[in-house]
């Protein structure tokens, strides 16, 4: 591994080197722009502090930040008026780039009481050479030939011995996993890791007899939106050499808000900037722009080249250089991905940590005599503070590993009281 991917705890992430541009092509520089940073992180942390305390004033954390955000603006630079329209501006900003942390379209709809549930690891952030894919070509290289199947949907999860299909006939197994194209296959235990937005478009349908009512209503209580990368490579960068990230803010969204208001015309007031990817050595002149929300959905339906063009405009309305031009684009689309139906959970306004609760538990529910651990449920979705990351989905996936551990441990004797 590389130095930078070595440090394991620096107290919290590093904050990145920021290039913030204005939409009449301005460059703030540090006086205007480190207040309403330093401003906002502050009414951030107040608003994950009621996970804590409770007694939150208001449902959503959106709600939150942008009544405290105008009740104390004035009052923070009351010194400084020139810069309170530019500072406001800048918060709206802030603000879409929380929807993109949060994956939701907007902050309205994260809950408050809940926000502080959710730990951000220590540390920088870790890629691997060759992206997840180099990851699982050298796990792969430990297992045997042939037992990771790909390109295999599964279609419906029969269990409590329910049958399916003639593999199974006759046998004694409770749970048949029946694919898409037909085939099937018998098990004792199946691990569930489809995204939560798959569960929520199939939920009638996907386990046979289907999700028992707490766990259908905590799967439709949970909030799972849409964030997407565009990555764009250039000939030269138009960023300074320290920058790691650049910020966009339009001048005349003054009000706070963090949706637009026509989503067809203006969806690219969305996308609040790009990340610099580094080193320029590995990866070139590449930028990673972020774009959240019902917009970001919207972006996906156009086609490259039209979302190339709004880029570019973009690019040369906020640098004020009319000649800045792409050469390639890439972008993601998760919300028309129909084995996922959006990018990752968070928290929705009404949902705490007992859904999240609900949806890991296995099945049957505790109550039933029937055999033990017949469908269990594993996935960034089913981790309490790490939901939305590699590391839950990492950390579940061995929570129920070890939970099918335990149940044939002689020494728990779990399987043999069971059966
Ligand atoms: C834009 C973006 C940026 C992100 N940035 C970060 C980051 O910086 N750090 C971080 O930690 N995390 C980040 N994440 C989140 C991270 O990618 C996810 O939390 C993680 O991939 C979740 O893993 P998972 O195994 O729970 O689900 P997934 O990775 O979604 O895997 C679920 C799998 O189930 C498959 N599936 C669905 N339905 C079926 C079916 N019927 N039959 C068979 N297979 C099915 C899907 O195809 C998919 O392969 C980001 C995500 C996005 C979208």
């Amino acid at each position: 591994m590389s130095e930078e991917n070595q440090v394991i705890d620096i107290g919290g992430h590093p904050l990145f080197v920021p290039n913030w541009f204005t939409s009449s092509g301005r460059k703030l520089g540090p006086e205007t722009m480190a207040p309403a940073v330093e401003f906002f992180m502050k009414l951030l942390e107040r608003s994950q502090q009621f996970y804590e305390s409770g007694g939150e004033p208001v449902p959503s954390v959106g709600e939150f930040l942008k009544a405290e955000a105008e009740r104390t603006a004035a009052e923070e630079w009351k010194e400084d008026q020139a810069n309170i329209e530019i500072r406001m501006a800048m918060i709206n900003t802030l603000l879409k780039v929380e929807c993109c942390v949060s994956g939701t379209h907007t902050m309205d709809d994260v809950g408050l009481g809940a926000f502080g549930m959710y730990k951000t690891l220590p540390g920088l952030d870790c890629t691997f050479p060759g992206g997840y894919e180099g990851l699982i070509d050298h796990m792969m290289k430990e297992l045997p030939k042939d037992i990771v199947l790909y390109n295999k949907p599964v279609k419906c999860i029969h269990w409590n011995y329910t049958k399916n299909g003639p593999d199974t006939k006759g046998t004694s197994f409770p749970v048949t996993i029946e694919c898409l194209d037909g085939k099937t296959f018998a098990a004792d235990h199946v691990i569930v890791t489809v995204p939560l937005g798959y569960l929520k478009k199939h939920q009638d349908t996907f386990l046979s007899p289907s999700l028992p009512q707490q766990k259908l209503h905590s799967i439709q209580r949970m909030g799972f939106g849409t964030n997407n990368k565009i990555f764009l490579e250039f000939e030269q960068p138009f960023w300074e050499e320290d920058c790691e990230l650049i910020y966009l803010v339009w001048e005349d969204e003054t009000d706070l808000a963090d949706v637009v208001s026509d989503v067809k015309m203006s969806w690219i007031r969305k996308l609040f900037g790009f990340n610099v990817l580094k080193p320029a050595e590995r990866f070139g002149n590449v930028l990673c722009g972020w774009i959240a929300g019902h917009e970001s959905e919207y972006m996906e339906t156009l086609s490259e080249s039209e979302v190339l063009q709004s880029v570019t405009q973009l690019l040369r309305k906020f640098t004020g250089n009319p000649t800045i031009a792409p050469r390639k684009l890439l972008r993601s689309q998760w919300f028309h991905d129909p084995y996922s139906f959006g990018s990752y959970t968070y928290v929705a306004k009404g949902c705490s940590g007992y859904d999240i609760d609900n949806l890991a538990k296995p099945l049957p529910l505790k109550d039933s005599n029937a055999m033990p651990l017949q469908v269990l449920f594993a996935g960034e979705a089913t981790h309490r503070s790490f939901f939305s990351t590699v590391h839950g989905a990492l950390l579940t996936g061995w929570r129920e590993a070890e939970r099918l551990v335990s149940l044939y441990t002689p020494a728990s004797g779990s399987l043999s009281s069971k059966l």
